[in-house]
């Protein structure tokens, strides 16, 4: 696998229009951005006709998973990190699209040939999801751009697709850490979901695929 590219945490100095938006911390959707969102969506999706689809990494699961924990140690994630911050900090760009345009482009990534990126996210999900689209979006970034022009749309179930999602979930939910909050919180998954900011679904698909790996080593 190639090297990944240098991967900083800015300090947000302050808080994030989304940190603001106290519907959004209960979890109720509301619009997130000015109103011009789409105009951007607009001019990045027509890259797809000159970029090139992002090619997979070809490593191990467990290799990606341990990449990502690494990264999550040295930038210290937990269920606090803004992740809009962290993707503006490494060049990142994030846009909304509205439900009736969703054309499953949700959750996409175009890489440029300048290592700037535009992430599209839908505009009415919930923060949680929100963190995991953009951590996916991360293991794209990390994993998969070394090829410039290049794009990953998230409603393909390919190999591509599969690496920024255990990437995501390594980066987010890191094994030995979430094992110790499992037992902690006594099996109670919302509360577990809680302690590390996703959603009770990205926290039992950990939970399973942790318990696969171990019945599986
Ligand atoms: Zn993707």
């Amino acid at each position: 696998m190639t090297t990944h590219p240098s991967v900083s945490c800015a300090p947000a100095a302050t808080p994030s229009k989304e940190d603001q938006n106290v519907l959004g911390r209960l979890g109720i959707p509301g619009p997130k951005e000015a109103p011009d969102y789409s105009l951007r969506y607009e001019q990045t999706i027509r890259l797809k006709d000159h970029y090139q689809s992002m090619e997979p990494c070809r490593v191990s699961k467990a290799s990606i998973s341990r990449l990502a924990e690494e990264l999550a140690n040295q930038l210290r994630i937990d269920a606090t990190t803004d992740f809009y911050a962290l993707i503006k900090a490494n060049g990142g760009r994030i846009s909304y699209v509205q439900y009736d345009e969703l054309k499953a482009e949700d959750g996409s990534i175009f890489i440029h040939t300048d290592r700037t990126f535009d992430v599209i996210l839908p505009i009415y999900t919930a923060p949680t999801r929100d963190r995991f689209t953009l951590a996916h979006e991360l293991g794209h970034y990390v994993l998969h751009s070394p090829r410039e022009r290049s794009y990953a749309l998230r409603r393909d179930s390919t190999p591509v697709e599969w690496e920024a999602n255990w990437f995501a979930a390594g980066l987010l939910m890191p094994e030995k850490k979430f094992l110790q909050a499992m037992a902690e919180t006594k099996d109670d998954m919302s509360l577990l979901a809680a302690r590390f900011g996703v959603s009770r679904q990205a926290a039992d698909e950990r939970l399973q695929s942790l318990t696969q790996s171990k019945a599986g080593a």
